[in-house]
């Protein structure tokens, strides 16, 4: 479906191939990401990608039925309830599959209460429930190891193959990082990550439902301000994924974008931090549903009271997967709802 950004091209998969010659490398393909001199900057793009091809939505053989799923024709939106961090599916009516983060990894870091181990507890026996075998588009909003510390388990499972993973391009050689890019190298998937100088980035996930790249800096001054943000419109119902964006970022987009961020349902920004969920980003956006992925009597305050209360003044419903669980919207491109569900 065309919308307001079908202006702009459409990322393209075509460019010229970039070898891997080892991680050792990986700092300096990373610095050219960050110069900025290519649009949508394949930083690993193999000759002989993996075809893509669709899950089927009857659910693999043995696999208990979800309890709530999406109906013939239906956007399906899953935040997923994995502790302290952010993880998001996405379903097209059409069939294409999109992660947007992952959560954590295998970690006994004792500040997530949790469940951690996002991608072998909660998100692989997910998709192993609807059936999902192929993630068209996998999106690391930014190296924070709470939204991508379990990707490379998840993108190195055997039982799932991955058409394209796209980073923010921030330089944050951690060892979750690194094991997320190797992983991806092993298993043959193009890495990109957008040009901050040509946006909107159109990812490719078919023409029902569009998903623009609206903001990415790879030379933020935190990992967090690196952060993908993207909008998704089906027909008349948008979604904006913020990742762990601040104040820095939610300024910059409401003065580039002003009323094109509207969008009714919004995942909040950095778990309901402060430094989060500005006035001047929220009138903007004017959420009607604002969905808070956050880990029960995390030891960071989130969200914090004050931004529950702008969210309010905003006059947006709250949902938090902290006491909810994991928040599905489901949607006909006319309208929406949302149906907060324990997997
Ligand atoms: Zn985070």
């Amino acid at each position: 479906m065309e919308d307001k950004f079908s202006k702009y091209r459409r990322a393209q998969g075509t460019d010229r191939p970039v070898t891997w010659p080892g991680w050792a490398a990986a700092g300096v393909l990373l610095a050219l990401v960050i110069a900025g001199w290519m649009h949508a900057i394949p930083v690993y793009f193999p000759s002989d990608a993996p075809s893509m091809s669709l899950g089927s939505s009857s659910g693999a053989p043995g696999a208990a039925p979800l309890a709530i799923w999406k109906r013939p024709g239906e956007l399906a939106v899953v935040f997923f309830d994995i502790g302290q961090g952010d993880g998001a599916f996405i379903q097209t009516p059409r069939g294409k599959n999109i992660l947007i983060d992952s959560g954590e990894g295998r970690t006994p870091d004792v500040r997530f209460i949790r469940p951690v181990d996002a991608a072998n507890r909660v998100i692989l026996p997910f998709l192993q429930q609807i059936g999902a075998t192929h993630l068209d588009v996998v999106i690391a909003t930014h190296p924070h190891s709470d939204h991508m510390g379990s990707m490379a388990d998840l993108i190195g499972n055997r039982a799932l193959t991955v058409g394209q993973l796209w980073i923010s391009g921030f330089l944050h050689p951690t060892s979750s990082n690194k094991k997320l890019l190797e992983t991806a190298k092993r298993r043959k998937i193009p890495v990109y990550a957008p040009d901050p100088n040509q946006l909107p980035t159109r990812l490719d996930i078919g023409s029902d439902v569009s998903a623009h790249i609206l903001f990415v800096d790879p030379s933020a001054d935190s990992p967090n301000n690196s952060s993908i943000v993207l909008k998704m419109i089906y027909g008349h119902v948008s979604f904006l994924f913020t990742g762990d964006a601040e104040e820095r970022v939610e300024k910059s987009v409401s003065v580039r974008w002003g009323p094109e961020l509207k969008a009714q349902i919004l995942k909040v920004g950095h778990h309901g931090s402060k430094t989060s969920s500005l006035p001047i980003f929220l009138n903007q956006v004017k959420p009607e549903a604002a969905v808070i992925s956050v880990g029960s009597y995390n030891t960071f305050g989130h969200p914090r009271p004050e931004v529950l209360q702008r969210l309010r003044d905003i006059g947006a419903k709250i949902y938090r997967t902290d006491e909810q669980g994991s928040i599905f919207v489901f949607s006909d491109g006319q309208t929406y709802r949302v149906e907060p569900s324990r997997l």
